[in-house]
């Protein structure tokens, strides 16, 4: 059976930091879903359609990602699409005590899926879609912490 995980999140927008973490998942799973939220609590800068455009057009080159959009809960989406893995990148300790206590819920949700973590490379680590947002917000460009495809 091919081995997919959903790399869930809000990508407002898409970074550097999130194109190498699906990137080196690769060497893990056969495929990997890029799956844009609908946050209810989150208000965005980018459209839904744009940040989904944008990981198609990121990974143009890569048949193995795909991209999609989702609504509600990430277990719920990886249930109803029978997939077993949630990818998530690690950057701080931060990250970390809030991953955990999300994965934690998760698995006590639906035992059968699993959280798989991978740590952000040393220069990616700084990289936030919140910094970028505020850069943007400010009139500054950001364009050398996403990826080409993303037109700020
Ligand atoms: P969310 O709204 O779910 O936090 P984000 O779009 O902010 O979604 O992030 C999605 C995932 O990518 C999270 O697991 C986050 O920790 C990770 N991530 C964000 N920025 C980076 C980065 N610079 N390097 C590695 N992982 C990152």
């Amino acid at each position: 059976m091919k081995r997919t995980a959903v790399f869930p999140g809000s990508f407002d927008p898409f970074t550097i930091g999130h194109e190498s973490i699906v990137r080196r998942s690769l060497s893990l799973f056969d495929e990997v879903v890029v799956a844009v939220g609908k946050n209810s609590t989150k208000a965005t800068l980018y459209s839904l359609e744009q940040r989904v455009e944008w990981v198609k057009n990121i990974f143009q080159d890569e048949p193995r990602v795909s991209a999609d959009l989702f609504d509600g809960l990430t277990v719920t989406y990886c249930k109803n699409k029978n997939l077993r893995f949630i990818l998530r990148g690690l950057r701080t300790s931060g990250d970390f005590e809030f991953e955990r206590g999300i994965a934690t819920i998760n698995r006590a949700m639906e035992s059968d899926i699993e959280t798989v973590f991978i740590l952000s490379l040393p220069e990616h680590s700084a990289i936030s879609s919140t910094i970028i947002r505020e850069i943007v917000k400010s009139g500054g460009d950001a364009s050398q912490f996403v990826p080409g495809a993303v037109k700020l």
